[in-house]
């Protein structure tokens, strides 16, 4: 979940990229131009949106006081306090398709670069149907790749291995010592 704060950073980083003129803070200005893109606009949206939702409602069911902003570090704080709670019988399965769903959302509006993607075949992590990818990381000139999937499971290179032994189809041949 704290990776949903690096996306919405992301996708902010994303929107002051695309914006000409002046520079001005994106956070809480309506007038922010028509050369936004929509997708990350609304992937931010859409994690405030969620954040603030489950915070409602963990508020209300555990009669506590939930963050007085709409601020996403403060949101995740709030919800990762009472983590234990919504991975609950009762709250579990919304709160974690929610969050797979809007993280998704944003990491497709902050990396709209499908070229440098490479599909490897579905994820192997239980339950996750979504697709893999080898994308760069870091510096494009490095060679370096990470392996992701879609709803945001992150293969560190230790563990190519078992992907390669899931079925994934690796680009290995040209990076072979980085599985080593
Ligand atoms: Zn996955």
């Amino acid at each position: 979940m704290l990776e949903l704060i690096e996306l919405y950073e992301e996708c902010e980083h994303s929107l002051q990229r695309a914006r000409s003129g002046p520079r001005e803070r994106v956070s809480g200005s309506r007038a922010i131009g028509i050369s936004l893109r929509e997708d990350v606009v609304t992937a931010r949206a859409d994690i405030l949106g969620v954040l603030a939702s489950w915070a409602g409602t963990v508020a209300e069911a555990r009669n506590v006081t939930g963050p007085g902003r709409r601020d996403v570090r403060e949101l995740v704080r709030f919800l990762a306090d009472n983590l234990d709670w919504l991975l609950g019988p009762a709250t579990a399965g919304d709160f974690t398709s929610e969050i797979i769903e809007v993280s998704a959302a944003a990491r497709r509006a902050a990396h709209p670069d499908p070229v440098l993607r490479t599909a490897l075949g579905v994820c192997p992590a239980p339950d996750c149907h979504s697709t893999l990818y080898s994308e760069p990381a870091g510096s494009r000139t490095t060679g370096h790749h990470r392996i992701r999937c879609d709803a945001g499971h992150d293969w560190p290179p230790r563990q190519w291995l078992l992907l390669a032994r899931a079925g994934a189809r690796l680009p290995l041949t040209s990076h072979a010592g980085a599985v080593a």
